[in-house]
């Protein structure tokens, strides 16, 4: 691939880690490296180039039941140690991350293809970010949440658009309330969750709190039917969102989903369109679109989207797509094979729609998973790449006339999770956003994210929130459960007799 600006970022101490292992990564349960029951291994892939990078683990239901049985031991003692030791341990993780960032950041570059400036100055960033915050909820949890407790152990299983981001998402919350887990990363993207596996044994983490279980669906399945698991924590599809809801139904388990999304983004004429532009370009073609609350309908005010759409298409011209690891690039390579195909095939499906194809003029890379930064005008709302996630670098854009208008064509989609606002009138702004069922309204910006937030969805979007104090809430109940009878009527009677 060509480079555009200095010499790529090193990938010496990736390559470092990954010989550390032999390139082929067991399953850490109860703070030790276990080889797989089942023996078997499948690649991690480099998106940008198809190189393979590692084996890794393909754990049976023989493997998830040991490591769910280490969080269950781990438990009572994580708990008794209160919520000031365990601050401790935040505090340690988000220090060790913040210390091997750069490898993180190169690490997750190479393992998903996301440009370097990605990870480095967002991804891992927040991912500290979010440890930090936790370590103070941690230490608050006593004093301030006395009347609640941890829910048990947490099953949790993330995808591969923000790997480590996700892990953060998932485990700070959770073990600074005083549960233990069982995670599993997406198949594509297990890396940097082993590293992290690293570093919870480098700063003593006690053995079964965090336990990484890695492989495909079926691993992730076994771990939402497992009995001892007391509440499952899931990012993923819709689709494997709904199968998971209906698993766990009838079973007193908690769960909460973060699932897809077709988040409006929406101009109005007095918007100041320059600004638009880069924020259509943090909207849907940062991490190559494959966000969750991906700004990936325009919604236009008719007057202004000429000019808008010929702005955008200038912008498109100027992107720079190639190695992830080159500091100056925009856009990396897509996840794998199998999500180029999937967003391959939506275009193609758009075109022979009727909708008209947008794209720069230079060609991708050709040695690895690439797709160029795609808007599809005249669209119309009935559309099937309007209404279904592409999840890929693809914009949709559709006009309106009036600012009713504006709200119904925003909510007309099965998702709710956020939304994008531009004006330069904030009345009609702070007008506009309640209107708009999205779990996040952004105002002249879009996929900002903070760990003091509360980030969740609507509708087919899930339920259940992350970050914030509605993110703790989550991995708690109230204490006053502990004294409900679990028995059923007749023998609590037969206990009363007695
Ligand atoms: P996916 O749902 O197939 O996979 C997500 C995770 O679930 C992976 O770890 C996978 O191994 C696991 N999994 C698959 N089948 C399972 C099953 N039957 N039981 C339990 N676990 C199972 O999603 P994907 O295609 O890998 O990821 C892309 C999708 O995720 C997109 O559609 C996107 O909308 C969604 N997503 C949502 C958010 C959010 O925060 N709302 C974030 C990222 C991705």
């Amino acid at each position: 691939t060509m480079t555009y600006g200095p010499a790529p970022e090193s990938t010496d101490e990736a390559i470092q880690f990954l010989e550390s292992h032999k390139r082929k990564f067991k399953l850490f349960i109860n703070g030790a490296w276990v080889a797989p029951s089942s023996k078997e291994y499948f690649d991690s892939i480099n998106p940008s180039n198809k190189e393979k990078l590692a084996k890794i683990s393909e754990a049976n239901e023989t493997d998830v039941n040991k490591a769910v049985a280490a969080a269950k031991k781990a438990l009572p003692e994580w708990v008794k140690i209160g919520s000031h030791q365990r601050a401790r341990y935040l505090y340690a993780l988000a220090r060790q991350i913040q210390k091997h960032s750069r490898l993180f950041a190169v690490l997750e570059s190479m393992d998903n293809g996301k440009p370097i400036r990605e990870t480095r100055d967002i991804d891992i960033p927040i991912v500290a970010r979010h440890f930090y915050h936790h370590a103070g909820w941690a230490q608050l949890k006593d004093s301030e949440l006395s009347d609640y407790k941890e829910l048990g152990v947490i099953g949790q299983i993330i995808p591969w658009n923000f790997p480590l981001m996700m892990l953060a998402w998932k485990i700070a919350p959770a073990i600074a309330m005083g549960n233990t887990v069982v995670l599993k990363p997406a198949e594509s993207t297990s890396l940097t969750a082993l590293l992290f596996a690293e570093i919870c044994e480098q700063i003593g983490l006690p053995n079964g709190v965090v336990n990484i279980i890695t492989g495909h669906g079926k691993t992730g399945a076994d771990i939402v039917n497992h009995k001892d698991v007391n509440k499952i924590a899931f990012t993923g599809s819709t689709e494997v969102g709904k199968l998971i809801r209906r698993a766990t139904a009838g079973t007193g388990k908690k769960l909460s989903l973060e699932l897809g999304g077709k988040s409006p983004f929406i101009v109005f004429d007095d918007a100041d369109l320059d600004s638009v532009v880069e924020g259509i370009v943090d909207a849907i073609w940062f991490n190559q679109g494959q966000v969750c609350c991906a700004g990936s309908r325009l919604l236009v005010q008719e007057s202004v989207a000429e000019k808008l759409y010929k702005k955008i298409r200038a912008r498109m011209e100027t992107l720079r797509i190639g190695n992830p690891l080159d500091k100056s690039i925009d856009i990396g390579a897509i996840v794998d094979k199998a999500q180029l195909n999937t967003i391959t095939k939506m275009v193609k499906l758009g075109i022979d729609e009727g909708n008209t194809l947008n794209q720069p003029s230079w060609s991708c890379p050709k040695e690895g998973y690439y797709f160029p930064p795609t808007m599809f005008t005249d669209v119309s709302p009935s559309a099937t790449i309007a209404q279904e996630e592409i999840f890929g670098p693809v914009l949709v854009a559709m006009t309106f006339r009036s600012h009713k208008e504006a709200v119904k064509l925003a909510n007309n989609t099965r998702y709710g999770l956020a939304c994008s606002i531009w004006t330069e009138n904030i009345n009609l702004a702070l007008d506009i956003a309640p209107q708009i069922k999205a779990g996040v309204a952004w105002i002249n910006c879009t996929n900002v994210f903070d760990a003091a937030a509360g980030f969740g969805g609507y509708r087919e979007s899930g339920f259940g929130r992350e970050g914030g104090k509605e993110g703790l809430m989550e991995y708690l109940k109230p204490k006053i459960e502990e004294s409900f009878s679990d028995q059923p009527i007749s023998q609590s009677k037969q206990k009363l007799k007695r």
